[in-house]
């Protein structure tokens, strides 16, 4: 029986910008996305018989349909008439409902893995697009890397990786939903960032420049709904890291910096003020 192994890395927003809110209900945005080292693992092992068996080293995620590899599983099984039975085993390291699409990701990741083992032949163009009728970040995960996403995520564009640093993750023990936090969007009174000034600075990897022009337009709805935030935002700052955002909807607030034992301190600042603290590199290359 066939088996493979494969990484689910989870993605931060170097800067997200909602544009407005469209007839069909999504919000059209346009975001610049990395990935960094902070990754899923998914293990999928083909089954004697037929159907879908999902596992998951984590309590806060579904092990059933309404788990985002189940229903990428199901999409490829469904549109290309496979017969065969799939296990899914999820190493869950990414934390969830964090702003930093891990169940995405893991969607990302089983079309990926499911497309070589049952040797289907799509690129990623077809995958994503199959993707993203599972989420809109799915898109964006299955090409990996570092890339500007438009529409309501699905439009990618890839671009260059950039500069390498330390990403140090601090999540507070609470989950923020995405729905609400768009709900709650005043897409009239927004100070947009500067995209194509983000991109510029990615490309030219000019790390001073990605650092200033850091921006988050849900930002100040979370930070609103959710105090515990903006302390950790503040503190990250107090530590020294060169620039702080919050992470697509949040609750999860990224710092960056250079330098090994500026990194150490952050991170040491920030265990005991916070549940989940990870200090990770960014990782910006596309998937092989
Ligand atoms: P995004 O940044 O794309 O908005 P997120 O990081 O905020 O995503 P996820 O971790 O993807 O959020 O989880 C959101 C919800 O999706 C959770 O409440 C969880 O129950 C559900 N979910 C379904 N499948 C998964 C999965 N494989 N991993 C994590 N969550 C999943």
């Amino acid at each position: 029986m066939k088996k493979l192994s494969v990484k689910a890395p989870a993605k931060i927003n170097l800067a997200l910008d909602v544009l407005y809110k469209r007839s069909d209900g999504f919000h059209e945005v346009e975001m610049v996305m990395t990935n960094v080292d902070l990754a899923d693992r998914l293990e999928l092992s083909e089954l004697r018989y037929d159907g879908i068996v999902l596992e998951s080293t984590s309590g806060f995620v579904p092990d059933d349909k309404r788990n985002l590899a189940y229903q990428a599983a199901a999409l490829l099984k469904e549109r290309f008439s496979i017969k065969k039975g799939i296990s899914i085993k999820i190493d869950k390291q990414i934390p969830v409902a964090a702003g930093l699409a891990g169940g995405s990701s893991d969607a990302a990741a089983t079309l990926r893995g499911l497309n070589e083992l049952w040797e289907l032949g799509l690129s990623y163009d077809e995958l994503a697009e199959l993707g993203s009728q599972i989420g809109s970040d799915v898109a964006f995960c299955v090409y990996g890397g570092t890339a500007v996403a438009r529409g309501r995520g699905e439009v990618i564009t890839p671009i260059d990786a950039p500069p390498p640093c330390w990403v140090i993750l601090a999540k507070p023990s609470i989950g923020v939903s995405t729905a609400d936090v768009y709900k709650r969007l005043n897409t009239s009174k927004m100070v947009h960032p500067d995209i194509e000034g983000m991109v510029e600075a990615v490309e030219s990897k000019d790390y001073d420049a990605i650092c200033g022009k850091l921006g988050n337009v849900l930002e100040d709805v979370t930070l609103k709904l959710h105090p515990e935030v903006r302390q950790i935002k503040e503190k990250m700052e107090q530590l020294g890291a060169d620039g702080v955002l919050m992470s697509g909807s949040g609750p999860t607030v990224f710092g960056l910096t250079r330098h090994e034992s500026r990194m150490q301190r952050i991170y040491n600042g920030l265990r005991g003020f916070c549940d989940q603290v990870y200090a990770v590199r960014l990782l910006g290359e596309k998937n092989p």
